[in-house]
């Protein structure tokens, strides 16, 4: 904890003097580009005893520490040195087991790299349709689910009550959504964003199932959700508000795909044509907005 403090205080320091500095001495500069986040952190969830979050690059796991032991998730190590700086975090905090690695869902960027867990005993969950993915892929770099869950499983650990839910195919036919009642945080990965549109063409992504789930996630209790990614300005978690938000987008661009289509518009007309301004704040809106917009013509066109 006292490194966690020390390097947050440095950070708060060095900023201030990168700022301070120029000021006193030269007049007016042009404002400086926001200062490059360090290559991956470690962030306590505010009001929790034993929450963390670990970033790498763009991507977040959350982990709990108990006193029995730690509960991980997603290694986030594809082509990267993730897991060792998790382990080297985590070793910061505490020196008790990690129990367990659960894979919030298959997709490599986010499971990749977790032999280092694996090493030293971590025992590896994930739902049963990322359990069986992964046996028919084999990814060299992707640590095999030791244990495949249904719809819910709940993990207990030294007073820790951690659910499992699986709440239909969304961004993956295998996505959990975990949650910690207790202190009422979930924790999901991709099909949630933070204030962004999403990723690309919606690849390995199920409609209408994903609005179907967001109603289930919206309907469960919980506070705070500790997002895949972080959101605008580094933000690392959302509230209810940001998945109603997510449920508004798709169904805002899912109607207006609608109207496109019914309209006998071609894919070309519906994804230059179609704008969604209250969105355009959102991350991704003029990357992805296009390719959302196919995804969803995919799904009124052809029911795919
Ligand atoms: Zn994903």
């Amino acid at each position: 904890m006292s490194v966690l403090r020390a390097s947050g205080l440095s950070l708060v320091l060095l900023m201030t003097a990168l700022v301070a500095a120029p000021q006193a001495q030269t007049p007016a500069p042009a404002p400086a580009a926001a200062p490059t986040p360090p290559p991956f952190a470690t962030t306590k969830v505010e009001g929790t005893d034993g929450v963390y979050i670990f970033r790498f690059g763009g991507h977040q796991s959350m982990f709990v520490v108990t006193k029995d032991g730690v509960i991980a998730t997603d290694p986030i190590g594809l082509r990267r040195p993730a897991a060792k700086a998790y382990i080297d975090e985590i070793r910061k905090i505490t020196q008790a087991p990690i129990k367990y690695v659960i894979y919030s869902h298959s997709h490599y960027d986010h499971i990749a790299g977790g032999q280092p867990f694996k090493d030293i005993g971590a025992t590896f969950i994930a739902h049963n349709n990322a359990k069986k993915r992964l046996e028919q892929l084999k990814p060299a770099d992707v640590v095999i689910p030791d244990q495949g869950i249904g719809n819910s499983r709940t993990i207990r650990l030294g007073g820790t009550v951690l659910e499992l839910h699986y709440v239909g195919k969304n961004h993956s036919d295998n996505t959990l959504v975990m949650r910690l009642p207790k202190e009422k945080i979930i924790f999901t990965v991709d099909w949630i964003p933070l204030q962004a549109v999403q990723f690309r063409g919606m690849a390995d992504t199920y409609l209408p199932d994903t609005q179907e789930g967001l109603k289930k996630v919206i309907a469960m209790d919980w506070d705070r959700m500790i997002s895949g990614h972080p959101g605008p300005g580094g933000r690392q978690t959302g509230t209810k508000e940001d998945a109603k938000n997510v449920l508004a987008y798709l169904d805002d661009l899912s109607a207006a795909v609608k109207k496109e289509v019914d309209a006998g518009k071609s894919y070309d007309d519906a994804m230059k044509g179609i704008k969604l301004p209250k969105y355009e704040s959102y991350g991704g809106y003029n990357a992805f907005l296009p390719m959302n917009i196919e995804r969803l013509f995919d799904f009124h066109n052809r029911g795919i």
